[in-house]
Formats: C-alpha cells, sequence, structure tokens
C-alpha cells in the first residue's frame, strides 16, 4: 500500500492511499493518530502511529469514487504553486507555472495534465495571487486615507504633496 504525502490547498498536510485522501482527525491513546477520509459523507478512517508507519485501515469501504490521478497531480501542482504565487506575488501566476511545468515535474505527471487542468490552475493562482493584494480604492476618501496610512517621502526624504 503506498502513502503519499501531500499538502492541500490549506496548508495542511494529507495522505494519499489507493487514490483516496486522508486528513488528521485526532490523537488517540498511546499517540496513535486516526485520520480520516476528506470527503465528509464517508467514515473510513487509518490509524498511524508517533513514527508515522501505517498501522491500519478502518472501514476502507468509501462510499464514493477515488480521485483519478489527473486530479490529484492537478491539486499537488496547483497547492504547490499556490504557496510559490502568494510568496512571490510580483512574477506573475503563468510565468511561475510555465517554469514550474518546464523544469520541476516529471513526465508522467505532466502528461496527466490537460489543457483545462492547466487552465484551472492558472486561473486558481491568479484568484489566489490577487488576495493577497490591497483591494482599489473605490471613492476619493478612501484614496486618501490609503494615502495617509503610507508614508510617502522624496527621494530627497521630504514629504511628498498631494
Ligand atoms: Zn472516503
Amino acid at each position: 500500500m503506498e502513502v503519499q504525502n501531500i499538502i492541500s490547498e490549506k496548508q495542511k498536510h494529507l495522505k494519499i492511499i489507493d487514490k483516496y485522501k486522508f486528513c488528521f482527525h485526532k490523537c488517540l491513546a498511546n499517540n496513535i493518530q486516526r485520520w480520516k477520509c476528506t470527503v465528509k459523507i464517508c467514515i473510513s478512517s487509518l490509524k498511524i502511529n508517533k513514527n508515522y508507519i501505517l498501522l491500519n485501515v478502518c472501514d476502507t469501504d468509501h462510499n464514493h469514487d477515488a480521485l483519478s490521478e489527473a486530479v490529484i497531480n492537478r491539486q499537488i501542482v496547483s497547492n504547490f504553486l499556490k504557496r510559490k504565487s502568494t510568496q512571490e506575488l510580483f512574477e506573475r501566476p503563468a510565468k511561475q507555472m510555465h517554469r514550474h511545468l518546464k523544469e520541476s515535474i516529471d513526465i508522467s505527471v505532466k502528461s496527466t495534465l490537460a489543457i483545462i487542468g492547466i487552465r484551472y490552475i492558472k486561473n486558481y493562482l491568479y484568484r489566489a495571487q490577487s488576495e493577497q493584494l490591497p483591494k482599489l480604492p473605490t471613492n476619493i476618501l478612501n484614496v486618501h486615507s490609503a494615502l495617509n496610512a503610507i508614508d510617502c517621502i522624496t527621494n530627497e526624504k521630504n514629504l511628498f504633496c498631494f
């Protein structure tokens, strides 16, 4: 049984086992962790000991379909790039995405990413980056309060006049 560790959209640790995603649920006695399926209506779970070794999978019958490899790969790539694009706000997400696809990704992963998946990742990154930037002011009062909030000086260290 192959366990794949990934980071979620909300920067939480997830485990993928047989194309099902599991998230941390709670700690049990003897430092055993219980991880549950990420689909809310599903009761499948697994137990992991303190050395992150999988002990057993409980209720293995998921009442939903497994994720496809394309969806898992798209989520891994988009979550990685989201972290990068929100840290490096002044580089276009499309440029970051193309560089990542060109240099860092394995060919087998690349072949599963469809055009729709690429478009989805690009839109997702632009949205994530725009949420980091302050909103544009809509009236003159907001403009003046924004200008007063920033310490704006000229290159000769004088106050800038508005
Ligand atoms: Zn499930």
